[in-house]
């Protein structure tokens, strides 16, 4: 199902999952987390692509599996360095696996990579572009901080306007972790006729490594608040683990409580902590979604 159309009747509730490293050896592990989330009324799954492309071929069959669980997949895909012949490649596998929803990205260029990053697709919208003749339901990102290399977050905006002129159908944003950014992104973006459903995305901090993940990845800013409870806890990794969810439970109540479309919930991979975000909440996503 279209996740535009989702949208129109409900409030979603969606997890992304990143193809592991290891392909033989982790994905069961991983396609284990698929079938865990799948008892959690879970509206879509979304994969991530490697930033060149590496595990293109990977992405696609964590996407057909999830296709073939009975839940949505929604593929990332990064224009990045790929040729409009890879791009063509990895389209028509979706579309053989069944996979409707496609997220396009521009990607980051990898520290190892060498020459021109964006040779065919400079922008996230290029890749709408080409992906037009596919009949995908496209999404977009949008920051709400900003996105780090636009001078500021009204020029951001305009361009996630053009996102929405070249067909993207609804957005999910950047993690954060001050909500106060999400509502001004919002209320931006509706000033300047920007329509579309902007899925809020939230990452629990759970352990020291999310934090190190959060620096290199996207640089959301971590509210005084949450880092001193970070750091008050670092020492103990379970009370962290429970600091980091209690958090992101705090976050996902105001966010519905003030309309969010749904959320789109980052867990690197761990069942567990959908299923304890779950477990805490079921009341709302039973009631409210
Ligand atoms: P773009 O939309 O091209 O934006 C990049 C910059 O160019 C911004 O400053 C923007 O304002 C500007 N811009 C945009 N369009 C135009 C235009 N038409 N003309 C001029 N300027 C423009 N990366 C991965 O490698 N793999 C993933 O799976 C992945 N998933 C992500 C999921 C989400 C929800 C988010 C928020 C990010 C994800 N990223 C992923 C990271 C993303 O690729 C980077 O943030 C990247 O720097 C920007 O991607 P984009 O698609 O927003 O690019």
């Amino acid at each position: 199902m279209r996740i535009n159309e989702i949208l129109k009747n409900k409030r979603t509730l969606s997890f992304e999952v990143f193809p592991p490293k290891k392909a033989e050896t982790e994905t069961e592990k991983l396609f284990a987390t698929i079938r865990e989330l799948k008892k959690l009324r879970t509206d879509f799954i979304s994969v991530t692509y490697g930033a060149g492309g590496s595990n293109a071929r990977n992405a696609a069959d964590i996407a057909g599996f999830i296709k073939a669980e009975g839940i949505e997949p929604l593929a990332h895909l990064t224009g990045g360095p790929s040729t409009p012949s890879e791009i063509d490649a990895v389209a028509k596998k979706l579309r053989q696996l069944g996979v409707e929803n496609v997220l396009a990205l521009r990607g980051d260029r990898p520290v190892e990579f060498d020459g021109d990053y964006c040779k065919y697709f400079r922008h996230a919208t290029d890749l709408q572009t080409y992906l037009q003749k596919y009949d995908f339901t496209l999404g977009g990102a949008c920051y709400p901080e900003g996105h780090q290399e636009c001078a500021s977050l009204y020029d951001d905006l305009e361009n996630l306007k053009k996102k929405e002129e070249c067909g993207a159908k609804f957005f999910i944003s950047q993690i954060f972790y001050d909500n106060a950014y999400y509502y001004r992104l919002v209320s931006e973006a509706r000033k300047i006729g920007i329509t579309s459903p902007i899925i809020p995305g939230i990452m629990p901090i759970t352990n020291p490594k999310n934090i190190a993940r959060i620096k290199s990845m996207c640089g959301s800013t971590i509210p005084i608040e949450l880092r001193n409870m970070l750091e008050m806890y670092s020492g103990n990794p379970s009370l962290m683990r429970e600091a980091g969810i209690n958090y992101a439970v705090y976050q996902i109540m105001d966010l519905i409580a003030k309309g969010a479309p749904g959320v789109h919930l980052c867990i690197m991979n761990h069942a567990d902590i959908a299923l304890e975000i779950y477990d805490r909440l079921h009341n709302f996503f039973n009631e409210l979604f």
